[in-house]
């Protein structure tokens, strides 16, 4: 792959996934309000806040977007739901409810390319697409 990128940059298929600021966070290399974690994924408190609640859970392993996932990664990808709900059940938000999201890419808004699910809640929620 790397000598395909150096040579033919433009058919280069896949891109060298590279860390983000999360991957320091799960390490504890930079200070972030850490809520949880276990061996597959660890979930913070979001820096810029859309909501009275808002809370970030990432896997451990850097995985960048939505089209990188595998089917080896079913494990830690159900994990993401199951901390989802117990973190909203934590934070006393589960039953006025919550919305979950995973922005993918330009399109979708992506910012930080290790994937993170957003735990929004604690109030009612705008439309979607807004
Ligand atoms: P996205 O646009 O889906 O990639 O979301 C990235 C999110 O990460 C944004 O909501 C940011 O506010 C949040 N974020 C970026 N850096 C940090 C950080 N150091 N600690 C906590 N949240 C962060």
């Amino acid at each position: 792959d790397k000598k395909c990128g150096r040579f033919f940059p433009k058919i280069r298929k896949h891109k060298m996934a590279e860390e983000t600021i999360f991957s320091k966070i799960i390490r504890k290399e930079i200070p972030a309000d850490i809520i949880y974690q276990d061996d597959l994924v660890t979930a913070f408190r979001d820096i810029a806040p859309q909501a009275k609640t808002h809370i970030l859970i990432i896997p451990n392993k850097l995985i960048p977007t939505v089209n990188d996932v595998t089917a080896e990664d079913e494990a830690v990808l159900g994990r993401l739901f199951i901390t989802a709900a117990k973190i909203a059940k934590l934070e006393g938000i589960a039953e006025d409810g919550y919305r979950l999201i995973v922005n993918c890419n330009k399109h979708g808004g992506q910012e930080v390319f290790h994937i993170h699910m957003h735990l929004l809640g604690g109030e009612k929620l705008g439309p979607l697409n807004a």
